[in-house]
């Protein structure tokens, strides 16, 4: 295991990804021409391939290359009944407090310890309310009568929506413990406070996956979870020393969990969570138990028909919070020239190839003399395999540059020898060499590439 680092030694900052985000269209201020809408973001061309290809990603690795673990997509509107066994109508609460000068809003319990105790505002001084508690789902009515029978709640988490969904997938697909239900979706918090760009907003996307055990097996199945999403974020190409596992303590454990790591990343503002991996014990399915009155047994026919509501193990990941993570992981500033210049410097963002919302950028030095006309060729060939771009404006080493502000991992340049000998320049992003590759073969050069790909930087 990587050694973790004590400080954030990286070149992001947020205001420098909030801004290239901007400036590139990744992602956008929600409703900016109307001064914005706090807690919600637009995600921008070079942003929604970024999502998708995590989201793509995460996918995958659930559903295609495991074996026992098969999706769904629930809807975000269900039954209220669902958020009182769930817990959350009663429970799902942050503690606030209000200052009564300067009118600021503090989560209680991310406020230093002794601006509490004197009840005195960490921003102004003044004097802070008493702490109440705040319920964080958004509430809303169903129908035309907006009366308590009509109120229906946006989902707090994805993952109830795939605990009502478990007997049917075991009946429709004939799944056999143990076995994993995978769910990508919108969930909406009413956060008390959204700051750091997207890392925590009121709408924003989870990646779920819901592991179903046979009681007793639970411990070893957490542990097995465990060792698999740390070695995820590692083929990704994440910088291995910026993860690290947090424990929860005896007064973070949800009442239901029986044990309950976080994944942290360290972020430009610090170790923050990225994911969790929980042992939800047979909390949720006794609960729907009670609530609906349908039976959440599970039959073993292999094993004489014995019963039980297994346990479960849930992975949980912010995909939203994950764009952010892959922003800054792969963010780098590197001086390549000397020359007293402003272009002396590149911003590179050094994203898997994977993961990069354009794979390879098409580029003719020059606009003239059928070079354009030949790279036209190109793109329109490589477009069937690989998200493309291409760029005839300007000086090739500003369209370079331009592919490294945007995390493009290969170039592909045409030229004059081009026409004679059918060759075209690579350039890699992340060492900036370039080779010369026969037209042809360009295809299968990228596909070896990306597979092969391993992070220098
Ligand atoms: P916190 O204590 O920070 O509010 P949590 O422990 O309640 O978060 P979970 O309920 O475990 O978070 O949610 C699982 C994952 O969903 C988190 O690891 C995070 O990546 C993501 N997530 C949760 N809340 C938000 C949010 N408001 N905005 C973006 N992502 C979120």
């Amino acid at each position: 295991m990587a050694e973790q680092l004590n400080e954030y030694q990286g070149k992001a900052t947020m205001e420098k990804i909030t801004s290239l985000a901007k400036r590139r269209g990744f992602v956008f201020q929600s409703s900016e021409i109307y001064g914005g809408q706090n807690g919600a973001w637009d995600y921008g061309p070079l942003g929604i391939e970024l999502k998708n290809r995590i989201a793509g990603a995460w996918w995958k690795e659930m559903t295609q290359l495991n074996d026992d673990i098969v999706g769904l997509d629930a809807a975000i509107l269900m039954h209220p009944r669902t958020w009182e066994a769930s817990g959350h109508v009663e429970n799902f609460t942050d503690p606030l407090v209000d200052c009564k000068k300067c009118k600021a809003r503090f989560r209680a319990d991310m406020i230093p310890e002794e601006n509490l105790a004197a009840k005195k505002c960490p921003e102004c001084g003044g004097e802070l309310t008493d702490t109440r508690k705040f319920n964080l789902m958004f509430k809303t009515h169903i129908g035309p009568a907006e009366d308590t029978a009509s109120i229906i709640y946006l989902r707090p988490e994805t993952a109830q929506g795939i605990y009502v969904n478990y007997k049917n997938i075991i009946q429709s697909n004939r799944m056999k413990i143990p076995f994993g239900i995978a769910q990508i979706g919108k969930a909406f918090r009413n956060e008390i406070v959204t700051k750091n760009f997207i890392f925590r907003t009121c709408e924003f996307e989870q990646m779920e996956m819901q592991f179903f055990v046979k009681p007793g097996s639970d411990d070893e199945w957490f542990n097995e979870w465990k060792k698999r999403r740390w070695a995820y974020y590692d083929r990704l190409g994440v910088k291995m020393d910026h993860l690290r596992w947090h424990q929860h303590g005896p007064d973070e454990l949800a009442h239901y969990a029986k044990d309950a790591y976080d994944i942290q990343y360290l972020f430009p503002m610090g170790w923050r969570e990225l994911e969790g991996v929980h042992n939800r014990t047979n909390y949720d399915l006794t609960r729907h138990t009670q609530f609906s009155g349908k039976d959440m047994q599970y039959i073993d026919q292999d094993n004489n028909n014995e019963r039980y509501i297994p346990y479960i193990i849930e992975t949980s990941a912010g995909l939203t919070r994950n764009v952010l993570m892959i922003l800054c992981d792969a963010y780098d500033e590197e001086q390549v020239a000397d020359k007293g210049n402003d272009d002396d410097w590149r911003t590179v963002l050094r994203f898997h190839p994977s993961l990069a919302p354009v794979t390879v950028a098409v580029l003719p030095l020059m606009k003239k003399d059928g070079l354009a006309e030949l790279a036209q060729d190109i793109r329109h060939e490589l477009k069937e395999d690989f998200a493309v771009d291409y760029d005839q404006a300007g000086a090739i080493g500003r369209r370079y540059r331009r592919q490294d502000e945007a995390g493009t991992p290969f170039c592909v340049t045409i030229d004059y020898q081009s026409k004679e000998d059918g060759t075209v320049t690579l350039r890699f992003r992340d060492s900036m060499e370039q080779i010369r590759v026969p037209k042809s073969e360009l295809t299968a050069r990228l596909r070896q590439e990306i597979k092969e790909y391993k992070r220098i930087k």
